[in-house]
């Protein structure tokens, strides 16, 4: 009741949630009651979540903040969501997004811009008026969680956008290995870079919510047969003795001194708790963004052609079913996901296939391998998680290119299917939230957060 009242009060200022369920949340809960007086509470019993929407959930609306689904009421629940609900945990509501998760700042969600509630500070020490961006596409999720309007938030991460807006406001964020949890009932944006994973105040937060939203599932097959790690298990252990990789190429040219004196302190608290640092080289990372800016519309615009005004949400109707599918697609899209369909389009037909996503594709490999070799002599790379704080409405979203800079740390990631972490690493010049990013070896997430822990 308490997270109910705190949403309906600070709701319509942050626009965090797109929906709230609080009849939905108020059964779990008293379900939740019962097991705990009976003495059988599950891993999770009656805490309060954030659903994003591009969850699925059953007879719930999702939308992925796109006009095309409309009122989209799915028959299924997503399994990362289901798993969450197995282990007892309540969904306060559906969280906003970028439209179909695709942007930095949660300004191409159809239902409008979500406010972070960080204000930057003014020379005078004054708190600005300025509405800041908290960061994307998982900007529900991340400004739900930094102003306690859930405990923690399921978010998805195609390139980074699960790391960049925790960076942004506060909060820790995991994007987990490439197959650690189902990708089934999750709206697809791109499906080889695709993960889901929390948002979380604490990195104990975050051990807790990845254990229960990881899983085996015969309904993706991409998804991995393996045990999931109790990670709360490994938190405290430390990191001495552990290599920590410093990418060379990371240190990008205009880098702010204030994002380099962040990756300076997060080298000496790991440094003074034991680790070990390394200068290491990932010599193909400045290919990382154009190719990831290929590969991620292709298959957007695959994933994406299924909207077709038949089968789901809006239909626009019209002379014939061509322009059926021309109003409907017209109308349903946001200006950034016709953007991506142009681009996949074009990098996908024929007599540009191998220039381009062909091309992206073998800079992809050769990203990971930068990787394998980096993992013969460290066991986890540290870097900052964004090139600047929070900025504010509207500063990037004249120019696409300078809002795809947002990436340049997060995708690299996602290229090469690791796992990374965005934990808070200190305060801009401005009083705003900073992150410092982790990258670790496939499946090895136990690592981040025994690392994390240390930063956090
Ligand atoms: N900002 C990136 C993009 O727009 C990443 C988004 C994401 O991870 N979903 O593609």
């Amino acid at each position: 009741d308490a997270f109910i009242t705190a949403i309906e009060k600070a709701n319509p200022a942050l626009n965090a949630y797109v929906l709230q369920t609080p009849e939905h949340a108020r059964v779990q809960a008293k379900d939740s009651d019962k097991r705990i007086a009976a003495g059988s509470a599950r891993p999770l019993e009656g805490l309060p979540i954030g659903n994003k929407d591009l969850f699925c959930t059953r007879g719930i609306r999702t939308t992925a903040c796109s006009n095309i689904l409309g009122e989209f009421h799915p028959t299924y629940e997503s399994t990362v969501g289901q798993n969450l609900w197995d282990a007892g945990a309540v969904m306060l509501g559906k969280l906003n997004n970028d439209e179909f998760a695709m942007g930095s700042s949660n300004e191409t969600s159809a239902f409008g811009n979500v406010v972070s509630p960080w204000r930057r500070k003014g020379k005078d020490g004054k708190l600005s008026t300025d509405k800041l961006v908290p960061g994307g596409s998982s900007g529900g999720s991340s400004a739900a969680v930094a102003a306690g309007l859930c405990l923690a938030a399921t978010a998805t991460d195609t390139g980074g956008s699960i790391r960049q807006p925790a960076a942004l406001t506060g909060t820790v964020g995991i994007k987990p290995t490439y197959g650690r949890c189902s990708r089934w009932g999750i709206v697809a944006f791109a499906s080889s870079l695709d993960q889901a994973g929390p948002i979380g105040k604490t990195v104990r937060d975050a051990a807790i919510m990845l254990k229960a939203m990881a899983s085996h599932d015969l309904k993706d097959t991409t998804s991995v047969d393996a045990p999931v790690p109790d990670y709360e298990a490994v938190l405290g252990k430390g990191v001495k003795g552990l290599r920590v990789g410093i990418p060379r190429e990371y240190r990008v040219e205009g880098m702010s001194p204030e994002i380099q004196k962040l990756w300076d302190d997060g080298i000496a608290w790991l440094k003074s708790a034991g680790a070990t640092i390394h200068d290491i080289s990932l010599p193909h990372t400045k290919y990382a963004l154009p190719a990831y800016y290929i590969v991620a519309p292709a298959e957007c615009s695959s994933n994406l052609a299924r909207y077709d005004g038949v089968r789901y949400g809006l239909r626009v109707n019209g002379d014939n079913l061509i322009d059926t599918y021309e109003n409907t697609r017209h109308q349903g899209f946001g200006k950034e996901v016709r953007r991506r369909i142009l681009i996949g389009t074009y990098v996908l037909s024929a007599g540009y296939y191998d220039a381009y996503y062909l091309k992206a594709q073998k800079v992809r490999t050769l990203i990971k391998r930068d990787f394998d070799e980096a993992w013969n002599k460290v066991d986890v790379v540290l870097t900052p998680t964004t090139p600047s704080p929070a900025f504010a409405f509207g500063e990037k979203t004249g120019d696409p290119l300078a809002m795809y800079l947002e990436d340049i740390f997060t995708v690299t990631v996602n290229m090469a299917g690791l796992p990374g972490m965005s934990v808070p690493g200190g305060l801009s010049s401005e009083g705003t939230p900073l992150g410092l990013q982790l990258i670790g070896k496939p499946f090895d997430e136990e690592t981040l957060f025994r690392t994390a822990q240390v930063i956090e």
